[in-house]
């Protein structure tokens, strides 16, 4: 992004679902250029109204489970059904492998082909926090350009699960049936915060397994405390290849978002979502402010806290001089 960038322009491009305007809007959001903060800034401001709108789905589930699979097929679904549908990703892995490998183009061909779709990969970066902001942005922008249902992907890398379930109404863990060891490899938190359990890859002779694995999620289910207020989390079946049972899941997130709205839960909780952002960007960038101007004060502390010879109370109040 050579050119200072043209914001009355990108807003009328953005509100007119022009998906050019949209990606230079998402690239001017993700720059980390100071030149580019001041218009990012306007531009968040000026979309603002048009944002809310979209039904914002989290997806995550082991490298091979099927997602971009699952994807594709509600994608298709969707779009064949006049909905705009939109696929991010937050990979705070890209940045050390040098690619993205979520919400990759040529992993959802026909996705990508279709006038209704927009996917883009996740914005590289050191830390989940810049890269889960910014995708926070693009998703904004998403909603401003009219998309419909945003769908945002991660795998379990770290605590990308959490950052994903924190900008999303619903949260969907894909799953494939193991030889009778459902919960093996699987961290425990991260099925608490689904609010659906999707076994995929239910056809052939896996579709049996794949039954039983429903049956033992329900059972799991059962037991955990729901991260949504008022939602029994559900598990249930498919086969993204074979395009089955993915009307059913669909069934299933606009049930979610009905019942949510009745109860007001859904509103409340973006609103919740707003003021936790705020506060996780707060911190830190008054941290990265801090550590900036006294960056040799903290490393001595830091160094006489591990070599014992301060304990952490004296020397934090040491250093902000209390
Ligand atoms: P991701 O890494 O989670 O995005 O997984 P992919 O969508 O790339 O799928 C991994 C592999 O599983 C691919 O070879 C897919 O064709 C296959 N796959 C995905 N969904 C299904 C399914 O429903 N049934 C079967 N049999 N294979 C599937």
């Amino acid at each position: 992004m050579r050119k200072p960038p043209d914001i009355p322009k990108l807003i009328a491009g953005i509100r007119a679902s022009d998906r050019a305007s949209l990606a230079q809007a998402i690239t001017l959001v993700e720059s980390r250029a100071p030149k580019h903060r001041a218009p990012a800034r306007e531009l968040m401001q000026a979309i603002l109204p048009y944002t809310g709108g979209a039904l914002r789905v989290g997806l995550t589930g082991t490298p091979g489970a099927g997602k971009s699979t699952f994807i594709e097929a509600l994608g298709m679904m969707l779009c064949g059904r006049g909905k705009k549908v939109a696929v991010l990703a937050v990979d705070p892995s890209s940045s050390r492998t040098g690619g993205s490998i979520l919400g990759d183009k040529t992993r959802m061909e026909d996705l990508a082909r279709h006038e209704n779709a927009f996917i883009r990969p996740s914005p590289s970066g050191n830390s989940l926090g810049g890269v889960a902001a910014r995708t926070r942005e693009a998703l904004l922008l998403c909603e401003a350009a009219g998309y419909d249902v945003i769908l945002v992907e991660t795998v379990g890398v770290g605590q990308s699960e959490t950052a994903v379930r924190t900008m999303t109404d619903f949260f969907l863990l894909l799953q494939i049936a193991g030889a009778g060891d459902e919960l093996q490899g699987i961290k425990k938190g991260v099925i608490e915060l689904a609010d659906a359990i999707v076994v995929n890859k239910a056809d052939g002779d896996n579709k049996m397994r794949a039954k039983l694995a429903k049956v033992e999620y329900t059972k799991v289910l059962h037991f955990l405390h729901p991260f949504t207020p008022g939602w029994k989390p559900k598990a249930l079946t498919c086969s993204a290849l074979n395009s089955e049972g993915i009307e059913r899941v669909w069934e299933l997130i606009e049930g979610f978002r009905d019942q949510l709205c009745e109860s007001g839960v859904f509103e409340a909780r973006r609103s919740e979502q707003n003021v936790d952002w705020f506060d996780s960007l707060l911190q830190s960038i008054v941290m990265e402010r801090y550590r900036a101007a006294h960056g040799e004060q903290i490393q001595r502390m830091a160094s006489a806290v591990r070599g014992g010879q301060m304990p952490v109370s004296v020397a934090l109040d040491e250093l902000l001089g209390e």
